[in-house]
């Protein structure tokens, strides 16, 4: 017999079907038995009667909570009265006809039948499977998919292409630290694994693909704190023969078409989204990424606006000049001669554009520089010698050269745009597998020591930090 899922049990009344799943909760009432079985469709209602085959009861009488089974059995509607208006299997049950144990669990380590914010969260981490079977979890993971594939179809149908990029790549500076993975067939040298896909996307705009999109993972390695992910999720884009208007429009149009597919519920307080100069911001707001909520008790409230004009450069700890954003961004068209001429640099504006909502920073492009020239004068006021450019971003150099469209792009963190619409206070809710805020995956284990022999071929010795 064929499996059927609970949520399709409705259409079987009548018939005898094989239903599959977790014991949700059991309950005994003397001599019968209820069960609630749940699959990844819903949860159906099962009923064990005292006449079963003795072995059958034996099975029943033995079964516990979160056991995987095989239930045989015909479906009937519910005796007026005890419908169960919660499920949406409420209004059938089934009658067990056999059962098969396929597998038994033990104690689960927490409930998994409520929300779970009141779990200890380490514990969720090291047990992720099992909270994942959590309603609320299993539904922010469906949501997310939803988002991505509405993304996904409105971008493919404006002609954006789904391009990915390699994750073994160059170091690059782009504000955070690096992950490095060592090169055994290279030896002393490493690959780095990428904080975007910033110099792939410029790249295949020199390629003549014009329009790329990518749902990208990121890796930074940045100190601890409470709500980063080492590694996260962006949906990166970039397109040629735009000004910064052409990419914000795109995004705003997908933003508000997004949440109005696949979250109705959202109201998005002002359209078209503000638009406020970094000057304005600091002074009116004393922050570049404001929240411009109106009521800020209201859940279900989005204010989006975007912030413009950002200085290219500030000054760095050591009183050095360094970038605020991005090095490949182009400087504003009137600054371009001050950029060439390396004066004024604190006044030189960026086309760096972010979007915000309700206080979230979630995403930040530009137009970028697509001239030698040009890049090659940030990488100066920066510091760079004539030698490091070369050998950090020669290859972005001799590209440009080849014939580059101006071009521009934009990239956005799924995880924080996804956890605003579920109204989640941490991203890691709407991540399968997350890490803690200094990064340990508590269920695998890791990071971890490995083999001396792995380090052996990867010609890595390891020091011991010196005790503070
Ligand atoms: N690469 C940038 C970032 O990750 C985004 C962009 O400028 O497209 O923040």
């Amino acid at each position: 017999m064929k499996r059927t899922l609970v949520a399709e049990a409705g259409k079987k009344v009548g018939e005898s079907i094989k239903v599959c799943g977790w014991i949700k909760t059991y309950r005994s009432h003397g001599k019968i038995i209820f069960v609630d079985l749940r699959d990844i469709s819903g949860v159906l209602q099962v009923v064990i009667l005292p006449e079963l085959p003795s072995e059958v009861l034996e099975i029943a009488k033995n079964m516990r909570t979160e056991w995987v089974v095989e239930i045989v059995g015909k479906i009937n509607k519910r005796p007026g009265g005890t419908q169960n208006q919660n499920l949406t299997t409420g209004d059938i049950e089934m009658t067990a006809e056999n059962i098969s144990v396929l597998s038994e669990a033990k104690t689960i380590p927490f409930d998994i039948n409520t929300d779970g914010y009141e779990v200890n969260e380490e514990m969720r981490l090291k047990y992720r499977y099992v909270d994942l079977r959590r309603e609320r979890l299993k539904r922010n993971l469906i949501f997310k998919q939803e988002f991505l594939h509405f993304v996904r179809t409105f971008l493919k149908d404006r002609g954006f292409i789904e391009i990915d990029t390699p994750s073994l790549t160059k170091s690059t500076p782009e504000g955070a630290r690096d992950f490095l993975v060592p090169s055994r067939l290279q030896p002393e040298k490493f690959y780095a694994l990428p904080q975007s896909p910033q110099q792939y996307k410029q790249l295949l705009m020199v390629a003549g693909l014009e329009k790329y999109f990518q749902i990208a993972k990121c890796f930074r390695d940045e100190d601890p704190r409470a709500d980063r992910q080492a590694e996260f999720t962006q949906m990166d884009l970039e397109m040629s023969f735009v000004q910064e208007k052409d990419v914000r429009d795109l995004i705003e149009e997908l933003l508000i078409e997004t949440v109005r597919v696949v979250a109705p519920d959202k109201k998005i307080q002002e359209i078209p989204f503000p638009v406020i100069t970094y000057q304005e911001a600091m002074e009116k707001y004393g922050i570049d990424r404001p929240d411009l909520r109106k009521d800020k008790s209201d859940k279900d409230l989005l204010a989006f606006c975007w912030i413009v004009d950002f200085p290219f450069f500030e000054k760095d700890k050591e009183g050095e000049w360094t970038f605020t954003h991005n090095p490949f961004s182009a400087p504003k068209p009137e600054f371009i001669d001050d950029l060439l001429k390396k004066k004024n640099i604190e006044k030189i504006l960026t086309t760096q554009y972010d979007i915000v909502l309700n206080g979230w920073e979630i995403g930040g492009g530009s137009i970028r520089s697509h001239t030698p020239e040009i890049l090659e004068a940030v990488f100066e006021i920066i510091g760079y010698k004539k030698d490091r450019i070369k050998s950090s971003f020669g290859h972005m150099m001799e590209a440009f050269g080849y014939g580059t469209p101006p071009h521009g792009g934009i990239a956005w963190g799924v995880d924080r745009i996804l956890s605003i619409l579920l109204n989640e206070n941490s991203i890691r809710e709407v991540i399968a597998f997350p890490k803690t805020g200094d990064s340990r995956d508590l269920m695998m284990d890791t990071p971890s020591a490995v083999d001396s022999k792995q380090l052996e071929e990867l010609h890595i010795k390891t020091v011991a930090p010196k005790k503070k």
